[in-house]
């Protein structure tokens, strides 16, 4: 990934000093003595870290650079466009530098307020997925013969119209991955084209719980107005963490924590299962966990916090049934403030835009009439549609069970969800799909009409990070090929006679704008009024009682995600996939470990970790396979492990 020119270098250091005090992984380091010194790896240190292309940017000499863009351009052949990265949800500054319409490397924007001037590697490497040969380029429409075949945009338009007016009820699952322009796009798409509010962001484990928390505790929330920023983390006594590994899951998170920790001054807690690599590099004090019972150990925590701490609780505590409720339940008992991290990009300006079954844009509940009357006139309708939505569980039940035909999709990869079984055949199920989409997918290959959409290279747009800051940018790229969302949508709800009255991201951030946020009462946690689920197919794990280990998880920073395709050197920087076990399960079944779940077995090597919570067995959720989820068992489910022959 990175290739060392010695002979340009002239050992300032810079390199090794980001390795050791900014990253705190000695992937590189100054070797031998006296007239031999130089710049090398460190022989007991493996080249092992998810920040390592930083140092190619603060090279002064050009000694560090990336073996992907050497001297395939000149600086000066360049066209910078600032821009922020999609990968997490940390909103991280950019530079996308391009030349005739091709992206040829990303580098850190300077944003103090934000990632001050690093990103991770991923950020900076993980752009080639929108260059792939499966990018969807044109519209396309299923004949009759079954076949998909290319059609104008106003043909794809016109079809989906007719095929979602005829489908019978049709639910909106737009993954995390959107703009919040797209996202508001999509809310107001449900509503007023399809009068519905079964919409639902979350391609992952969730619950009604994890609804009403965004409801009463996320949503509306910013820097300024009672939002958590990345400075409040520095300046806190405590930071707890909950449901959030911050090096795989937030890296700017990370970073900005690891400087906290390193002034002294701030101490941070992992409510986990064990301490991982980045939490040993944060000094954490580890309140071990076993999946499931978050809620006890939050709840332990409440004498030992006060109004200077933080606590940070990221999306996987969807899946622990109370754990969101405790969290809230601390943080007002202690005085602590409270700030909710998911891992996509688009995650939390879904939630600003009401792509939520329970919630309008701006925070506005679904249940309160005045709320609604609000955006009806916002938006010149006469009424919207009162009935609690689905979330995206009960959609997937639903069009399994044939009570919704259609279905309107968007960067949505079945393996991400609770249940990829069910989610692929309530695909299979219904009567008509439309999906829009980057590049072909298992959801395109089945869909009735696919639609190309932009990637974030070549439109305007804004992500909220988990601050709740707006991070807005300007398209770097024009691409006739392929439209923005909301462009996408607008014609589709237009040949349905029911018009979004915007066509461009800039009308859509104006009408946002005006429209502002609720300033009604927020909902509360126990709001009875919620999200319409199912039982059974959500993100609660399976009882974890009975035999066998409970299976702990979550995506690492280099995965298999679809994001980081095209990138080989990259991937090959990625962790190899193991079965972690604690010391006596560990002594008694590597080296090969067969984990089997409900939904399948797998065999990987088994490692060790020292304080892994006994009866716990932790494997990395999309590293092999198709992921935990397809292959294994939910989180917190109990798993067999047995050794494995080798
Ligand atoms: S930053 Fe560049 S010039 Fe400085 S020591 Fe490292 S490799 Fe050498």
């Amino acid at each position: 990934m990175i290739l060392l020119d010695r002979e340009r270098c002239i050992v300032c250091q810079r390199c090794t000093r980001f390795a050791d005090e900014i990253a705190g992984d000695p992937f590189i380091a100054l070797v031998e003595r006296g007239a031999q010194q130089q710049i090398g790896i460190a022989e007991d240190a493996p080249f092992l870290s998810y920040f390592a292309g930083n140092v190619i940017q603060i090279c002064p000499v050009g000694a560090l650079t990336s073996e992907d863009y050497r001297f395939r351009s000149r600086p000066f052949d360049l066209v910078s466009s600032p821009a922020v990265a999609e990968h997490d949800a940390c909103g991280s500054a950019i530079r996308v530098d391009h030349r005739r319409g091709k992206v040829m490397r990303r580098l850190a924007g300077n944003d103090p307020a934000v990632n001050e001037e690093w990103i991770t590697d991923k950020d900076r490497f993980a752009f080639t997925y929108a260059q792939l040969d499966d990018r969807l380029t044109y519209p396309q429409v299923r004949d009759d013969d079954g076949s998909l075949r290319p059609a104008s945009w106003p043909e794809a338009f016109a079809v989906a119209a007719r095929g979602l007016q005829a489908a019978g009820g049709v639910g909106v699952l737009t993954g995390g991955r959107l703009t919040a322009e797209d996202a508001y796009a999509y809310s107001k798409f449900a509503r007023v084209a399809l009068s519905t509010n079964d919409i639902d962001f979350r391609a992952r484990p969730h619950s009604a719980e994890e609804a009403a928390f965004l409801a009463a505790h996320v949503v509306s929330t910013g820097p300024g107005g009672g939002g958590v920023t990345y400075d409040d983390l520095e300046s806190a006594s405590t930071v707890v963490l909950a449901g959030l590994e911050p090096e795989d899951e937030a890296g700017a998170i990370f970073l900005r924590l690891r400087k906290a920790v390193r002034a002294g001054g701030t101490e941070v807690v992992a409510v986990a299962p064990y301490t991982s690599r980045g939490l040993g590099k944060l000094r954490a004090r580890l309140v071990p966990t076993v999946p499931g019972d978050e809620p006890a150990a939050l709840a332990g925590l409440a004498g030992e916090l006060d109004a200077t701490a933080v606590l940070l609780v990221g999306e996987r505590l969807a899946a622990v049934p109370g754990a969101l409720t405790a969290a809230a339940d601390l943080a007002a008992r202690s005085g602590a403030r409270l700030a909710w991290v998911p891992r996509r990009a688009g995650d939390r300006g879904a939630v600003e835009a009401g792509c939520l079954p329970g919630l309008l844009p701006g925070g506005r509940p679904v249940a309160d009439a005045s709320a609604r009357v609000d955006v009806a006139a916002a938006w010149g309708v006469d009424a919207l549609p009162e009935v609690a939505g689905r979330d995206a569980d009960a959609i997937v039940a639903a069009l399994a069970a044939g009570e919704l035909g259609g279905l309107v999709v968007a960067g949505v990869d079945p393996i991400d969800t609770a249940d990829p079984a069910a989610t692929r055949a309530a695909i299979a199920a219904a009567g008509f799909v439309v999906a829009l989409e980057l590049r072909e997918s298992e959801v395109t290959r089945v869909a009735d009409v696919v639609l190309p959409v932009a990637p974030v290279t070549d439109k305007a747009g804004t992500f909220v990070n988990w601050e709740g800051r707006p991070r807005p940018f300007e398209a770097a790229l024009r691409n006739p090929s392929s439209l923005p969302e909301l462009r996408i949508l607008a014609g589709i709800a237009e040949e349905l006679g029911r018009p979004l009255g915007f066509r461009t991201v800039e009308q859509a951030r104006a009408e946002m704008q005006q429209l502002g946020p609720w300033d009604g009462g927020r909902s509360a946690l126990d709001d009875s009024s919620g999200p319409r689920t199912t039982t059974g197919a959500g993100g609660a794990p399976a009882a974890t009682s009975g035999d066998g280990f409970v299976l702990a998880t979550w995506k690492q920073s280099v995965d298999n995600g679809r994001m980081q395709d095209g990138d080989k050197y990259l991937k090959a920087t990625a962790r190899q996939p193991v079965a972690l076990l604690g010391r006596r399960a560990y002594d008694e079944l590597r080296p090969t470990v067969t984990l089997t779940g409900d939904r399948g077995s797998v065999t990987l090597p088994a490692a060790l970790a020292d304080d892994l919570v006994d009866g716990v067995v932790w494997v990395p959720a999309n590293s092999f396979g198709n992921g935990v989820l397809a292959d294994l068992a939910s989180p917190g489910s109990r798993v067999r492990v047995e050794g494995a022959q080798v």
